[in-house]
């Protein structure tokens, strides 16, 4: 999820190693490492914090001899930001570093399998499995040893090797990860992203999932899963830093809302094994579920929103009490808590003041705390009793896409877990949801090809001064968030209603000229959703539906409309969101508002 930069060629590899990974600083990260091969043996620097550190440590990079290296910026999945879980990982023989990014979902079996073998490990991370199990199955032939780790790795990687047996050359392999290769003038790359390379070559070749990039200064060597070399063609990029850093997207915000696949992959499949659910060491099992008389969700902003998603889905599946609570206003609250009450803490930082403080004052009280955070070790997952990450890797945009679905996916695995231990769910209804689940990632990459459509209709109502998100049962929840997302980065007023409490009130404000966007998904509201949409029209109003694609009554009664793919109608709110990120997003564009940082807004609010 973070950052590879991997060198070999005729300069000292150390620091163009460092200079690689202050490149890839804007990521976000907490710890880095180099390990380079020097006279045929290894050696490895780590620091916890800033690259700097790291280059203090080596005199920036100096002291470290050798021209074949790899260096890594970490954000930690799994096991605290420290040294010791610090990339490159070590084989126990020494023979090994190993650089990776992303998770590695098998990793607790073939850590049990290699300690029964007699392999030591250091670390509390998934990575150092990858360094242990080279050396397992490594019979003098390293391409034969990638080969097997492809077949035994389970989850997404990007992975880079050294090995003191080959000490010109850097080995790369790759899924569901990005690495590219850079091509110099005798010296060659492999990079997480081209900025960390990109002041030293033009050139690039994309590695493909399951593909293996053997790099030495004079050539660079690609093989497929089996084994077999395979021909890839360069390509020049020509970008400047600035666009590279972005990945070549426009923003951050953009960039981050196209992770939304991977993001929620490594949020949810590792957690589902042969159809259970495994929430990482949180113990729900009948004792502790069955004391659970209601459940407090606690959030602020998007995370909130996403706590109302939960609400819907957990009151449905598991006839149990929620309670969705602003952060902000629980201290004041005088809430009403004890030990039967489940307190789920959300805050994609894991250090907004406001969310810590509502954590402190439930255990204070008595209740158990599960915190669903995005930063391991940040203080909300310190000190919250239990804790599931989101896995979705740093945000830089301000506005959150990637860090609000994954809470949101998140709390569906919750909601689920609980629900199968209380039996308040059929296995057919369960099994039907998980596989929805499973599907997500893919349903959202069909929401995000569906950019062009929303972007008309963006460019067509960017100069509306109002706009109105409605929707029943859990849109109601989504459009909150669409709202949101819409003040938050185009400065445009919009509100988020009921759509049953239109005609409470709110109904008087439309008129010519008012936007409302209508979400419909829910296929037993579509009729009275209809009714909605016709009483904002009868105003003059005009209606933008967002509804599922096998809906076609909405489309034919609305002005305008967006589709999401069909998919379980508890599970909507996920796809609503990626499609109503992305109409704020080109909204905010036309009207060239500072999209990654929104005027007066901070990304971490850690004052209350
Ligand atoms: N899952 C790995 C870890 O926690 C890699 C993290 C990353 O992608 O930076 O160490």
């Amino acid at each position: 999820m973070c950052g590879i930069i991997g060198y070999t060629g005729g300069n000292q590899a150390a620091p163009v190693l460092l200079k690689g990974l202050e490149r890839l600083e804007y990521r976000g990260y907490d710890s880095s490492g180099i390990a380079v091969i020097n006279n045929g043996a290894l050696s490895v620097v780590k620091a916890t914090g800033k690259v700097r550190a790291l280059a203090d440590k080596t005199n920036d990079g100096s002291s470290l001899l050798g021209n074949v290296g790899i260096g890594h910026t970490r954000w930690a999945t799994h096991g605290a930001p420290s040294d010791v879980n610090s990339h490159p990982h070590l084989s126990a023989d020494g023979k090994f570093a190993v650089v990776h990014n992303g998770i590695i979902e098998n990793y607790a079996e073939l850590k049990q399998e290699l300690t029964a073998h007699g392999i030591p490990f250091a670390s509390d991370t998934d990575s150092e499995v990858i360094a242990q199990l080279l050396q397992y199955v490594y019979c003098g032939n390293i391409i034969s040893a990638i080969k097997i780790l492809i077949d035994r790795l389970r989850g997404s990687y990007a992975v880079g090797i050294i090995c003191s047996d080959s000490p010109d050359t850097v080995y790369a392999v790759k899924k569901d990860n990005p690495l590219v290769i850079g091509l110099g003038d005798g010296e060659n790359f492999i990079a997480s992203d081209f900025a960390a390379a990109l002041e030293h070559t033009h050139d690039f070749v994309q590695l493909g999932d399951g593909e293996i990039a053997v790099i030495t200064p004079r050539s660079a060597q690609f093989y497929d899963s089996t084994g077999a070399q395979t021909d890839k063609t360069p390509y020049k990029v020509d970008w400047d830093i600035s666009q590279a850093e972005k990945g070549g997207y426009a923003h951050f915000m953009l960039k981050e809302l196209y992770e939304q696949p991977r993001a929620i992959s490594d949020t949810v499949r590792p957690r589902i094994k042969n159809g259970e659910i495994i929430l990482d060491k949180i113990a729900f099992d009948d004792r502790n579920v069955n004391l659970i008389e209601k459940i407090d969700i606690v959030g602020c902003g998007s995370a909130y929103h996403a706590g109302v998603v939960g609400k819907y889905f957990i009151e449905k599946l598991c006839r149990i009490r929620v309670n969705c609570m602003l952060a902000s206003e629980y201290v004041y609250s005088d809430p009403i808590t004890d030990n039967r009450t489940l307190t789920v803490i959300i805050s994609q930082s894991g250090e907004t003041a406001d969310t810590l403080a509502a954590l402190r004052l439930a255990k204070k009280l008595g209740s158990h705390t599960i915190a669903i955070v995005n930063v391991v070790e940040s203080a909300i997952a310190r000190e919250a009793h239990d804790v599931l990450y989101t896995h979705a890797g740093p945000e830089i945009a301000v506005c959150t896409t990637k860090g609000y679905t994954t809470q949101v996916a998140a709390l569906y695995l919750v909601g689920l877990k609980i629900a199968k231990t209380k039996h308040t769910i059929s296995d057919e209804r369960y099994g039907k949801l998980l596989n929805g689940l499973l599907e997500m990632p893919q349903k959202v990459s069909e929401c995000l090809k569906s950019a062009e459509t929303v972007k008309s209709y963006a460019d067509m109502f960017a100069r509306h001064k109002c706009v109105f998100f409605i929707g029943r049962g859990t849109d109601y929840a989504a459009s909150l968030e669409g709202a949101l997302k819409l003040k938050e980065i185009s400065y445009i007023h919009a509100e988020a209603y009921a759509a049953g409490e239109l005609k409470h009130g709110t109904i008087s404000l439309i008129e010519k000229g008012t936007v409302t966007v209508a979400l419909a998904t829910q296929s037993a509201l579509y009729a009275k959703m209809l009714s909605n949409i016709k009483s904002v029209q009868s105003r003059d109003g005009t209606v933008i539906a967002l509804t599922s694609a096998d809906n076609s009554a909405i489309s034919d009664a609305a002005d305008h409309t967006m589709f999401i793919p069909e998919c379980d109608d508890d599970l909507s709110p996920v796809l609503s969101a990626v499609v109503l990120q992305i109409f704020a997003y080109y909204v905010a564009l036309k009207r060239d508002c500072d999209i990654d940082k929104p005027r007066n807004l901070a990304k971490s609010v850690t004052v209350e």
